[in-house]
């Protein structure tokens, strides 16, 4: 039976309209910076910062995919809760299709959490363990001021939308579930709000491959189905390719490369991307390589190094690199509009000696260790 939740939604429609139309990006983040203080001493005062997200800046256009990639502790997950709010920025503006949330006539914080909802990892302590899955559904619409019948039947409408037969599955209580029927529960649950932005942070990453393949199948149909648009977090490049429409590749708190995803990965410009592409795995024997591309761990966040921050990985760091922060700028090389890279080989002028090249080589397999730093 296929249940048509428009018709049948006893919620009144959220005005999910193109206020901006097409053309206006869906959310405008623009320098943000989010910095977390350490605090010492007696008197407990800041005595320095880890600068999870500093100057980040970038947009999501209506009904893309845009997929958020890095290593572990990028500042992915920090950026993800500034643009719902589950943690306030420092500086920067937040546009939500035209209207700057939190300004007098702009989009109020209510209206932002209502059209941006979040799937998040961990998708059992998601959820709360006393709560039947109909219910944990349904709770949203509650606080939302509908009445317990509208919400349930709200709530068993996504559940069989997200492939759980509401009668089956509505009275069984979490653990009752396998983790990807969990991760549907979440996945309804975040949609009972009926947004417009979905943020999936690393929400397939804990599946089994088999049933990770059935969730993006049914994200991108619910997508078709509900006008959505997400933000991917993964640190699966090979998902990450799959689902996005755009790629934003993070390093240290900062965007390193932004651009159409078939550009990203058949045209890198970045070194960093470059080795983060040749860090995936392959099936092909022949194409494994023994020495990994990017060695080490990112440095310190708290004091990240100085101009550009991957200068202490990179294999063709020159001085400038080490004095001068290189800007996100497009990529007068790449044949994509919309590819951006922050590095000076990339912006003819910049004084790297490569700069005027059409596009660094890509990283010979095998090669030394990119901790290595070859001849100029
Ligand atoms: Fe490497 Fe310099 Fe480009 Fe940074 S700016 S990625 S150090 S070449």
């Amino acid at each position: 039976m296929t249940l048509e939740l428009a018709s049948r939604s006893p919620l009144p429609e959220f005005d999910g309209s193109d206020r901006g139309g097409p053309e206006q990006p869906l959310l405008i983040v623009e320098n943000f910076k989010k910095h977390f203080p350490i605090h010492s001493g007696v008197l407990n005062r800041a005595v320095a910062a880890v600068k999870a997200v500093d100057d980040v800046s970038f947009n999501v256009r209506k009904g893309e995919t845009l997929g958020v990639v890095g290593e572990s502790g990028c500042g992915k997950s920090t950026l993800a809760r500034l643009l719902m709010h589950l943690l306030p920025h420092d500086e920067g503006r937040l546009v939500l299709d035209g209207d700057e949330v939190g300004e007098r006539h702009g989009a109020s914080l209510q209206d932002l959490r209502r059209s941006i909802q979040m799937v998040f990892q961990d998708s059992a302590s998601s959820l709360n363990p006393r709560l039947p899955i109909l219910e944990s559904v349904a709770f949203g619409p509650r606080v939302r001021g509908a009445s317990k019948t509208e919400a349930r039947a709200l709530a068993g409408d996504l559940l069989e939308r997200v492939g759980l037969k509401a009668e089956r599955f509505g009275g069984r209580y979490p653990h009752e579930l396998s983790g990807g029927q969990k991760q549907r529960v979440n996945i309804a649950r975040a949609l009972a709000l009926r947004p417009r932005l979905l943020i999936l942070d690393e929400a397939v990453s804990a599946l089994d491959k088999s049933v990770e393949a059935q969730v993006l199948n049914l994200l991108a149909e619910l997508k078709e189905q509900f006008n959505l648009t997400y933000i991917f977090i993964s640190h699966d490049l090979h998902v990450v390719r799959f689902i996005s429409d755009r790629v934003l590749v993070m390093y240290l708190g900062q965007i390193v490369e932004i651009g159409p995803a078939d550009d990203i990965y058949d045209n890198p410009q970045h070194p960093y991307t470059m080795a983060l592409l040749e860090c995936r795995l392959s099936m092909d024997p022949d194409a494994r390589v023994d020495n990994a591309p990017l060695a080490g761990d990112p440095p310190n966040p708290i004091n990240p190094p100085s101009g550009c921050r991957f200068h202490t990985r990179c294999p063709y760091v020159e001085d400038i690199c080490m004095a001068k922060a290189p800007p996100l700028e497009n990529v007068l090389a790449s044949k994509a509009e919309g590819h951006l890279a922050a590095c000076h080989m990339t912006h003819p002028g910049s004084g790297h000696s490569r700069a005027s090249a059409a596009a660094p080589a890509a990283l010979a397999r095998a090669a030394t260790p990119i901790l290595t730093i070859p001849e100029a």
